[in-house]
């Protein structure tokens, strides 16, 4: 047997073993950190499991380090967990699963190393490596997964069928170590997440999000996102993108495919951003075409209003989706409902009034919308591209320009409610309202520059044409 002790010469391990010896408890590395570890992928999350109890080891190699580190214990499950300098360590005792068809919740008796990896997910997930004295750093594969680690292979232990209907959350983990991986899926467990997609209906929308998200933040987030729309769970989570998949075509004019579409922006954007928001934008961006799409005689096919139409669909996905309805939803909203802005700039002629608009409207947030328009390219013809991605250049160096100039990137105006009122004695009223706009619209067109005096005068002026007078 080939010997991995190399992964294990961290001090923690040494504790491990120590403390097991010292217990006479069987202990392993297992899972996640193994993987990790061959596949030379950074690891800070370490499982053990030993034959016996992984609540007294966690305790005794707690004690050991640092007699002063909280443990925490979850009796129902049976497992115990602490941090050491930014390690996390769990401990379990080795187990024996049988599901019920309701619920992911199985019921557990304690069992053999053997045991405790046919319950794992992937054989992949399934190698452990040996903590014990008489054959430490030996790696227990019992299904083959180094040689599906070195094929980049996601297959199950035992039965696909029964894997999956046992735990349906294990169907979205398969196609996310694909995705996190760029690992193939076995055939016959592809088959057999086909046949039990239906099966994802007891899982809950926090468990379900939660892999969503690692999909999309992966590094290629399309193969994550193919697989979801080929085994049939992309049509029962996301619906809104199933529907924007396939091309119409009339009198031999097609649109291209909305879907394909919007994950070459995903995949585009991927090296540029890992803001998990700006991600979810990308995937969104497109989201209402399917509803807005017409063929207008002599125009070809329109999606007029998608943008603003995609905006509002956000809130409720999001809500369905069990993702925060809070900054980072609104944030958003605001990215589906901009994508098409500076693109319409770069292709007309750029007034220095439309800059000043969107930079009004994006805010802080402008230097990703342009990334994420820049994404949006997806053009096969090379020069369109690059004439494109000048466009855009230009318009950046216009919004640095008009922002130093103007500062309108955080608009606040530079003459109050409360001055409007004091200066013409008024209530709280409509006028008060209208002169605020008028101001702003007045910066925004370039009409008089973003200050206090200019913009105090121009409020004389408009209260003047409102027929307000001066209180003394
Ligand atoms: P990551 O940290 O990227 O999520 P991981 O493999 O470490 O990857 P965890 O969720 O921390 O994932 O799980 C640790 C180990 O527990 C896995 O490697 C696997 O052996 C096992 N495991 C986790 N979830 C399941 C599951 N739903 N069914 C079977 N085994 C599982």
């Amino acid at each position: 047997m080939p010997d991995f002790s190399r992964y294990i010469s961290h001090p923690v391990f040494k504790a491990v073993a120590e403390q097991a010896q010292k217990m006479q408890l069987e202990t392993y590395v297992i899972g996640g950190f193994v993987r990790d570890s061959i596949l030379e992928r950074p690891s800070k999350d370490l499982d053990f499991v030993t034959i016996g109890s992984g609540i007294e080891l966690a305790a005794a190699v707690a004690r050991e380090l640092n007699p002063r580190l909280k443990v925490n214990v979850f009796k129902n499950f049976g497992t115990a967990q602490f941090n050491y300098k930014g390690i996390e360590l769990e401990f379990v005792g080795a187990r024996k699963e049988s599901y019920d068809r309701q619920s992911r919740k199985p019921s557990v008796e304690s069992g053999s190393l053997e045991d405790d990896q046919n319950r794992r997910d992937f054989t992949i997930n399934a190698l452990a490596i040996s903590l014990n004295q008489k054959n430490f750093g030996e790696l227990l594969d019992p299904f083959r997964g180094l040689e599906h680690l070195k094929q980049q292979l996601i297959k199950t232990p035992l039965d696909p069928d029964i894997t999956f209907d046992d735990d349906p959350l294990r169907m979205l983990r398969a196609i996310r170590f694909a995705s996190q991986l760029n690992f193939r899926i076995d055939e016959l467990t592809l088959d057999a997440i086909q046949r039990n997609k239906t099966r994802i209906d007891i899982i809950s929308g926090e468990r379900i999000i939660d892999e969503i998200n690692k999909i999309i933040l992966s590094p290629v987030p399309s193969i994550g996102f193919k697989l979801l729309d080929q085994t049939g769970l992309l049509e029962l989570i996301i619906p809104e993108l199933s529907k924007m998949k396939g091309v119409e075509s009339v009198r031999g004019v097609a649109h291209k495919d909305n879907f394909y579409h919007t994950l070459a922006v995903l995949d585009q954007l991927a090296p540029k951003s890992k803001d998990l928001w700006l991600r979810w934008s990308a995937l969104l961006h497109d989201i209402a075409k399917p509803a807005c799409k017409k063929f207008v005689e002599g125009q070809g096919w329109t999606f007029h209003g998608h943008n603003f139409v995609g905006a509002k669909m956000v809130p409720r996905m999001f809500k369905r989706l069990r993702l925060p309805l809070n900054e980072k939803m609104k944030f958003v909203q605001k990215m589906v409902n901009l994508h098409m802005r500076p693109i319409v700039l770069s292709e007309d002629e750029v007034t220095d009034s439309a800059i000043r608009r969107l930079l009004f409207e994006a805010g802080d947030d402008i230097d990703l919308l342009m990334t994420l328009c820049e994404a949006d390219i997806t053009s096969k013809n090379e020069d369109k591209v690059r004439s494109h991605l000048n466009n855009f250049q230009l318009v950046r160096t216009k919004l640095k320009d008009i922002e130093e100039r103007d500062a309108i990137r955080n608009f606040q105006p530079p003459v109050s409610g409360e001055v409007i009122m004091q200066t013409f004695g008024l209530a709280p009223c409509k006028e008060v309202g209208i002169i605020k706009s008028a101001i702003k619209e007045a910066i925004l067109e370039g009409e008089i520059h973003n200050n206090f005096d200019e913009a105090y005068r121009f409020m004389l002026k408009t209260a003047n044409e409102l027929g307000l007078k001066k209180a003394n």
